[in-house]
């Protein structure tokens, strides 16, 4: 049943100028469950105009937002911050029914309250620097928001990614218009509710529904846009990237997909390397950008590893997202759930399956391995997105760091060893942005920055570092006249 603060119908409008206004054509999409499969709301969906009509109030609303102080906005975002902690159960049920993410894997809600709370009082770290080394001048840096700032979000974790872009975007002086997932619309919507209730000025923060094209490629090549922040696919990725460079050359910043490998080293504790592993490639059934889906143990401890691996991943409870003790959803839609199939079929051909495989239920894909699978199997290199690790075994260190390595992505990496030696040598030639050492993703810290190498993105995320991607570098030259 839903929580009785969700007011029925659930509203599905979208949230701009400060208010729930429907789509401008009318147009509306169907969202269902995938637990039931039942249509669960009509969403309305933004096109060209309501997403130029969202740009348009962002950027009126920008000066008078700009030239708050810092600690004025901080006032709106930990009002909403304290609205998300009183919205735990509304936003783990909203996620449950849309994307079939379980309530007992709901973090997301506790991560976005804290985003709003850290940045909340964050702003006053938006500093420059000063100079006297010109002869003279003094000279000084200051930094200042872009204006307007879209952010564009998936599916697997709308909240955090929400929080994780509009907090800092916001406390840093610009104004937001944030699109969601066509996938997972409702919680994005939710929090608009609870923007409003904070009582944001009008247009400082629009939020809209939409798929890729037209409302988020109107995003990407929108002329009074100055900073995207994505966080997506890989080829979507690109797409964003090629429109702000054929538009105004707006500043980016790309989350994107991994393919991450996990290493297991034979002086490893192998209990908390099979449990750590098997939970990352597991949780989310699997829909997480930085889950360890290829793992490389040595030959020397693969059978025992192997042994423990399959007993802990085989033990996920697939049942109702809306159930306390399941712990393992479907996959979100019909269309990834034909994906991870086809990847299914491929590993299949290349190598062995040795447990799980479609549970031929729904939408629901069993926790599932392959072993001897070819490094250059599609399997291997591409991401799945689903519940699906590719295990293989090494002999040596160069030989695994290569085979770790030999991948367009580069977003987390774990080793598991017991010598502090192998673990530094090893963590320094990962081609990843993150390494874990006895910890593998989901494992991350607030204050450490989070991104990928290569194909894997570009930028980084973290309480740290964000206000830096939402504020450009100003150099003033004071001239001062000598006696
Ligand atoms: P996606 O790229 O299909 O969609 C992401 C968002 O982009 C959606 O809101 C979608 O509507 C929008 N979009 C689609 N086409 C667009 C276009 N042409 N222009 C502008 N916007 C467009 O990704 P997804 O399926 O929602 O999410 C899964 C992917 O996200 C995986 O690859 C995963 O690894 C990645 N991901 C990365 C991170 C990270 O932090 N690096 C975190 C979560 C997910």
């Amino acid at each position: 049943m839903a929580p009785a603060r969700i007011e029925q119908p659930i509203e599905t409008r979208l949230f701009i100028n400060g208010k729930f206004q429907p789509s401008k054509s009318g147009k509306t999409f169907n969202l269902t469950n995938p637990a039931t499969r039942e249509v669960i709301a009509e969403i309305h969906e933004a096109d060209e105009e309501d997403t130029n009509a969202a740009v348009a109030a962002a950027k009126a609303a920008f000066p008078s937002w700009r030239d708050l102080e810092p600690c004025e906005r901080g006032v709106y975002l930990a009002k909403l911050s304290r609205l998300i902690h009183d919205s735990l159960d509304e936003l783990a049920y909203l996620e449950a029914i849309s994307t079939g993410k379980p309530i007992s894997a709901f973090v997301d809600g506790i991560a976005a309250e804290s985003h709003f709370q850290y940045f909340a009082e964050a702003g006053y770290q938006v500093q420059g620097s000063s100079s006297l080394n010109t002869r003279n001048h003094l000279n000084i840096t200051v930094k200042q928001p872009f204006g307007v700032v879209a952010c564009i979000i998936p599916w697997n974790a709308p909240c955090i990614f929400f929080s994780l872009k509009v907090a800092p975007a916001l406390a840093a002086g610009n104004t937001v218009v944030l699109k969601s997932s066509e996938k997972a619309p409702l919680t994005s919507i939710y929090l608009a509710r609870l923007a409003a209730e904070a009582g944001f000025p009008p247009g400082v923060l629009n939020i809209i529904t939409g798929f890729g094209k037209p409302s988020g490629s109107t995003l990407s090549a929108h002329m009074d846009v100055r900073c995207i922040s994505f966080t997506g696919s890989y080829s979507t990725g690109k797409k964003i990237q090629e429109a702000a460079a054929a538009s105004n050359m707006k500043n980016v910043i790309l989350e994107l997909g991994g393919k991450s490998p996990a290493i297991i080293f034979p002086d490893a504790d192998l209990e908390t390397a099979a449990a750590a592993t098997q939970s990352s490639i597991q949780f989310l059934s699997g829909q997480m950008c930085m889950a360890n889906s290829r793992i490389y143990v040595h030959e020397k401890i693969a059978d025992q590893f192997l042994a423990l691996f399959k007993e802990k991943f085989g033990a996920a409870r697939l049942g109702d997202p809306l159930d306390k003790t399941t712990t393992h959803g479907p996959q979100v839609d019909g269309i990834q759930y034909d994906r991870v199939k086809s990847y299914l079929e491929i590993g299949q051909r290349d190598g062995n399956m040795t447990l799980g495989g479609d549970a031929k239920d729904g939408l629901y894909i069993k926790p599932t391995v392959f072993e001897n699978v070819p490094e250059d199997s599609r399997i291997t290199k591409e991401e799945v997105f689903g519940p699906v690790v590719v295990i293989n075994t090494f002999k040596t260190e160069s030989e695994v760091i290569s085979k770790a390595n030999d991948t367009e992505y580069g977003l987390y990496a774990a080793v598991f060893t017991k010598d502090i030696d192998r673990a530094i040598r090893v963590s320094k030639l990962l081609e990843a942005g993150t390494v874990g050492v006895n910890c593998t993703s989901p494992t991350t810290a607030k204050d450490m920055p989070f991104g990928g190498v290569k194909s894997s993105g570009i930028g980084r995320e973290g309480y740290g570092i964000s206000l830096e991607n939402y504020v450009e570098t100003k150099s003033i030259l004071i001239r001062v006249n000598p006696e």
